[in-house]
């Protein structure tokens, strides 16, 4: 193709510019050198001209051939002059020899010249072929890229639903990650309600939900005067059964597009599947004794059986002690040495609190850093030794990190403790007994934390 390009230029060059001029220059060389050799002046002009000719367009071809003619009559009268025959039917055989040679190369040319036109149109259609599909193969190189960082930011956004504590957390998480995911808008996850005119509709119809412009659509007309204009929804299940949906809104009309609409599937997607997990861990929770973690007895199981003693105990005139142990400034042992240290520490104080306590007693972990403790045919005095011992051995107790070398790794520790002893006067349902040795607790806390303190009654 250079090639072509180069040739193609030199005679460009040729025919606009070195024609005439060459042309003009030997047609006056011609005329200056007919007054001293008029017999061979002819073929000398002839040639060069022919060459000329070969090279030039159209415009010059004409003007070449005018010369030639002129230049073989010129020389013809000079000839018959002097009355030599033969020559001049030489010069007339020339002329004509010449012409065929012209022609002949003329016509090379000019199909020369027409198939590198061809080549050129051909190349010029492949560079546009080309050219688009470069368009294309970036195109869709960006739509990778796009799709990678999608993927990778769906890695994260899978990754920032572990460890969601409750519901409204996990609400509120997906709301800020719709927020991040989509970068415009104004999102809420929303549990189904029938007042909710988008939530039902998506309800009915199981579709996604894309309004352009809420005064226009005859679908929601309590919505006319809706202070949003653009909506764009998509349905949120749990279990395979519709839970709610996932709502973006703007005030600006067309504000989200077919491609926001995918993305949002995709995060709903994701959404669906951490509630899932979460409703169906929280559902093993409930159908579950033990906590996972310290082995010690569930809240859940905790309350049953604090119910069923209390009874037992309150008809049976038996005492019966409660109480509540919550770990000193734990929050600090898991921002300094990090959570998983937070959870060693958890059930060293498990172990502690099995081996310190008999057989009759109940021990549960309440929360998350707090352990309830029923301590069956337990007075209030009999309660306070044996709380105060496990206080002491908490605080005596030198708690090792799982990880780094021993000695920079054990940390001392304190608990304060609440309790509340059965009082024979008045019948205590089980959630007021909680919530005195809860008051109890709070005092201790109150009072400088490291401590056992009663629940008094008035
Ligand atoms: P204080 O009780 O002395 O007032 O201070 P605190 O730092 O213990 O206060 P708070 O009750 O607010 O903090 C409890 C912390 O316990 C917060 C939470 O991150 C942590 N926690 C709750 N459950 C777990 C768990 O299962 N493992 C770990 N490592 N930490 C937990
Ligand atoms: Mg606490
Ligand atoms: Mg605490």
């Amino acid at each position: 193709m250079l090639k072509w390009k180069a040739t193609n230029n030199i005679l460009d060059v040729v025919s606009t510019v070195g024609v005439p001029v060459f042309a003009g220059i030997f047609f006056v060389g011609w005329i200056v050198s007919l007054f001293y050799h008029p017999v061979i002046n002819f073929p000398l002009i002839a040639i060069p001209i022919i060459v000329l000719y070969y090279f030039s367009s159209n415009i010059y071809s004409g003007i070449l051939t005018g010369v030639t003619v002129v230049t073989g009559i010129v020389d013809a009268i000079f000839f018959i002059q002097k009355s030599e025959v033969s020559l001049i039917l030489l010069e007339c055989v020339a002329i004509v020899c010449l012409y065929l040679i012209l022609e002949m190369y003329k016509n090379k040319y000019v199909s020369t010249k027409n198939r590198f036109f061809e080549e050129h149109d051909t190349l010029k259609w492949e560079i546009t072929l080309k050219e688009s599909a470069i368009l294309e193969n970036t195109k869709r190189i960006d739509n990778l890229h796009q799709r990678i960082k999608n993927l990778k930011k769906m890695g994260e956004i899978i990754q920032s639903f572990r460890g969601s504590l409750n519901e409204e957390e996990l609400i509120h998480k997906s709301e800020n990650i719709a927020d991040e995911f989509m970068g415009k808008g104004f999102w809420k996850l929303k549990k189904y309600k029938n007042d909710d005119v988008f939530a039902l509709y998506i309800k009915n119809t199981s579709l996604s939900l894309m309004i352009t412009n809420i005064a226009d659509d005859t679908r929601f007309p309590s919505e006319k005067n809706n202070d949003k204009s653009s909506v764009i929804a998509v349905p949120i299940e749990f279990n395979k059964t519709f839970w709610g949906i996932l709502q973006g809104t703007s005030y600006i009309r067309n504000f989200f597009s077919e491609e926001d609409l995918r993305q949002l599937s995709l995060l709903a997607g994701i959404i669906s599947t951490a509630l899932n997990n979460f409703y169906l861990y929280e559902q093993l929770e409930t159908l579950s004794i033990t906590d996972g973690l310290t082995g010690l007895y569930t809240n859940i199981y905790f309350k049953e059986r604090l119910k069923e003693e209390l009874n037992r105990s309150q008809i049976n005139k038996l005492p019966l002690s409660l109480c509540i142990l919550d770990i000193d400034f734990f929050k600090d042992i898991n921002d300094i040495y990090g959570h998983q240290m937070g959870d060693s520490v958890l059930r060293q104080i498990s172990s502690i609190l099995r081996l310190k306590l008999r057989e009759t007693d109940f021990i549960a972990r309440y929360g998350g850093e707090e352990f309830a403790i029923i301590m069956l045919y337990t007075n209030s005095s009999e309660a306070i030794k044996i709380l105060e011992k496990i206080r002491l051995t908490i605080e005596r107790e030198s708690f090792f990190l799982p990880l780094g070398d021993l000695s920079s790794s054990q940390i001392k520790i304190t608990a304060s403790i609440g309790f509340v002893s059965l009082n024979k006067k008045n019948y205590i349902s089980e959630e007021k007994f909680i919530q005195n040795a809860d008051e109890a607790l709070y005092k201790a806390k109150q009072l400088g934390r490291n401590r056992v303190e009663e629940y008094c009654y008035e």
